[in-house]
């Protein structure tokens, strides 16, 4: 299994290769030479661990079985089967969001750390990485939770303030380590995003690295590795459904996804693309309505507002994985890609002229249907969305089948959107504490281990730091000597 840039470098990498590089060197993002095909009859009855080892042995023949054991650990999450599915009528919910971040970036990053030192190992480096993130929240908290104490790892963390809730911000400003360096700064996530992908390129920040035996890296989802870990859960859902009869032959299955850089919708049409019979995907998109415009109207223009939404990590203007998938539409064709994403450069938008998969389906949600959304869930099932997956709820309306709608992170995260959408009286005045404490009386649910711990500890000050100060704390970091 070899793995080739979206944009058309000549050299064809081996998966440790493409996990450690992240980036290609032309600028494209890595996609498998071939997608493997699974029956889904050799893989029934496995445990989630189990089938995750199962798939990633078909994406990295290179690396040992036992080896691949111990990379899908998920030690950190509060349920034993990993993740769950909860159905109601019509509906299911895939609930991915019990790692100890409470969202579903805990899938992907609790893996990454584990294959980047495997990779690491494999290929006889022996390098420390500095991972540089930005974040709108939830990428933040989950990679400081993996790669905090990891050996041989730096990660910096910048989020803007006013772009995440209370619990991300608390989550992100209480990782105890000494390799973790997180910073609120000013502006929103996209200013962010550019000051951080400027300096990959900064040749100041470059020289620093190589003189201090440093490989910069990010840990967002233009990871090859991150991404083929996602798919595994879509395979378990599905498994899990037939097994329960809700889905059969004659029942088909559709998937709604709450996309922002689209990995996790990604996910889904790979797994689709590797033989598992989902019928449609839904690509559910908050006021930032780039992707579902694009997908129906085939010009991608990202000549617009950033609007910052309830659905605060599905706040982006520029999906990174888009262009993997428009690599697989196009037939693998990276000239089509090359063209479009120069086009993309110098116009700020592209007209898509090759084929889209019809199964592909769009609706873009705002934030007051967001709130209905939360609404109507808890009163037809008794059960508690955050708004997020309300994204996803609101756009499963597509489906005429049996559908997945994929739970990317806990109500609990996001106290205020709940308790607007169902008790909207007292919650100005009130602590995060009682916040929680009311959702859980309301729901009769308990709050997650990894969020009532956040109400335990003490929250330091941070200061903001400005984004043109971001260089100098990066090469701070460089110089440390730890
Ligand atoms: C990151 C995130 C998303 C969007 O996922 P993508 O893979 O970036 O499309 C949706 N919901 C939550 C809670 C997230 O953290």
């Amino acid at each position: 299994m070899k793995y080739i840039s979206t944009r058309g470098l000549k050299a064809e990498k081996y998966g440790a290769d493409a996990i450690i590089e992240g980036l290609a060197a032309d600028g494209g993002l890595y996609m498998p030479k071939v997608l493997p095909k699974i029956d889904i009859l050799d893989i029934d009855n496995l445990d989630y661990k189990a089938l995750c080892v199962k798939i990633l042995e078909k994406f990295f023949p290179q690396f040992k079985k036992s080896d691949l054991e111990k990379i899908c650990q998920y030690d950190k999450f509060e349920i034993e089967e990993i993740v769950k599915v909860k159905s109601f009528e019509d509906k299911s919910f895939l609930e991915l969001f019990h790692g100890p971040t409470a969202s579903f970036k805990d899938m992907a990053l609790s893996l990454l750390p584990n294959l980047m030192e495997y990779s690491y190992r494999l290929k006889n480096r022996k390098q420390k990485t500095l991972i540089m993130t930005a974040t709108s929240g939830d990428t933040g908290s989950a990679a400081l939770e993996a790669f905090a104490n990891k050996k041989n790892f730096k990660i910096a963390v910048f989020y803007p303030v006013a772009g995440v809730s209370e619990m991300q911000k608390l989550q992100m400003d209480t990782v105890k380590a000494d390799n973790v360096y997180v910073y609120p700064i000013e502006g929103n996530f996209d200013d962010a995003q550019n000051a951080i992908k400027e300096l990959f390129l900064d040749p100041e920040i470059s020289f620093l690295a190589n003189k201090n035996n440093y490989r910069l890296s990010s840990a967002n989802s233009i990871n090859i590795g991150r991404l083929i870990s996602q798919t595994v859960y879509y395979y378990y859902a599905y498994l899990y459904l037939m097994k329960a009869k809700i889905i059969s032959d004659t029942k088909k299955l559709d998937i709604s996804v709450p996309t922002g850089n689209f990995g996790n919708i990604l996910a889904a049409i790979i797994a689709k693309e590797m033989g598992l019979p989902i019928e449609n995907i839904i690509c559910a998109s908050n006021a930032n309505n780039i992707l579902t415009e694009f997908i129906k109207t085939r010009k991608y223009d990202i000549k617009r507002e950033f609007k910052r939404t309830l659905s605060p990590s599905m706040d982006i203007i520029i999906s990174s994985n888009l262009e993997r998938f428009l690599f697989l539409s196009a037939d693998y064709d990276h000239n089509i890609i090359k063209k479009s994403y120069n086009e993309l450069k110098e116009n700020n938008s592209f007209k898509w002229k090759e084929n889209l998969p019809s199964y592909l389906k769009a609706m873009s949600v705002n934030d007051d249907s967001t709130i209905k959304s939360i609404r109507e869930a808890f009163e037809r099932y008794n059960y508690l969305i955050d708004p997020h997956t309300a994204v996803a709820y609101e756009a499963s309306k597509l489906s005429n089948n049996h559908c997945l709608i994929v739970s990317t992170a806990s109500p609990y995260k996001f106290a205020d959107s709940i308790l607007m959408a169902i008790d909207n009286e007292n919650r100005i005045e009130n602590s995060l504490e009682s916040k929680l404490k009311k959702i859980e009386k309301i729901s009769a649910s308990k709050m997650p281990n990894s969020i009532a711990k956040m109400l335990k500890v003490k929250t330091p000050e941070k200061e903001k730091i400005e984004i043109s100060k971001i260089k100098t704390e990066i090469k701070k970091i460089m110089e440390e000597s730890i």
